[in-house]
């Protein structure tokens, strides 16, 4: 099976149909969560993951859109978003939002937006982080996101590897335990402002990072008109 791996959608629609048109035919589509905030698409991106049957896990901001109180942790521009975004979305996307559970196990790999010992809000970062989450999932390999930087870390021999991955960089899953991120589709923080997302293959065991150039500029202008932070826009640009 090739299967598309996507997280941190946050309602960039432009981003997301870059991203399906790139990667080409699949028999899944995956999701790590924060389909929504940030973004000015909304219901939009729910409504085309929902024709894909797409499968996934539930981030932060995909939690705050439905309780509001949990912006309280997010800073001004990411609550006045998610307050936009909350006060936007059709019940048809409330209500698939309200049905994304914390954690999935599909295909023997596990799926979480931040980290599998706090699903929804620990970032992983670091090798430590990484080692610190070994014991929180029984599976051999797991996929998470909500830090929009690629990579993955991987315990060899007892030794926490990093792997930076850029556009094309394949990583073999093998006996050895794995935390990979595929990278933001609709918001990138490393840099480079193309979106970013892998194709997992479960006939070769691999995980292949994608980088997709998509029109920034169209986002940026629905983010200005919908009345969001102008900053949302700006950091498209930068990839930050
Ligand atoms: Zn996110």
């Amino acid at each position: 099976m090739r299967i598309a791996v996507l997280s941190d959608v946050h309602a960039n629609l432009p981003a997301l149909e870059a991203v399906l048109a790139a990667l080409g035919p699949v028999d899944a589509v995956w999701h790590l969560g924060d389909v929504v905030g940030y973004g000015p698409h909304p219901d939009e991106v729910v409504d085309r993951l929902r024709r894909l049957g797409a499968v996934g896990v539930r981030g932060n901001h995909d939690a705050a859109a439905l309780d509001l109180e949990l912006a309280e942790w997010f800073n001004r521009d990411a609550r006045r978003a998610i307050e936009w975004t909350a006060g936007h979305i059709t019940p048809a996307t409330r209500d698939w939002l309200a049905r994304l559970p914390e954690r999935l196990e599909i295909e023997g790999i596990t799926l979480v937006h931040g980290s599998p010992r706090d699903p929804t809000w620990e970032y992983i970062t670091t090798p430590s982080g990484a080692r610190a989450n070994l014991g929180a999932f029984a599976t051999a390999h797991l996929l998470f996101g909500h830090t929009h930087v690629p990579g993955a870390f991987r315990d060899s021999h007892g030794r926490m590897e990093a792997i930076e991955p850029s556009d094309g960089s394949t990583l073999v899953l093998d006996a050895r335990r794995v935390l990979a991120n595929p990278g933001s589709v609709g918001q990138p923080r490393d840099g480079d402002s193309r979106a970013s997302a892998a194709i997992l293959d479960t006939t070769s065991s691999t995980l292949t990072w994608h980088r997709v150039a998509y029109p920034i500029a169209a986002t940026q202008a629905e983010i200005r008109a919908r009345g969001l932070p102008a900053w949302l826009a700006d950091r498209l640009a930068g990839g930050r």
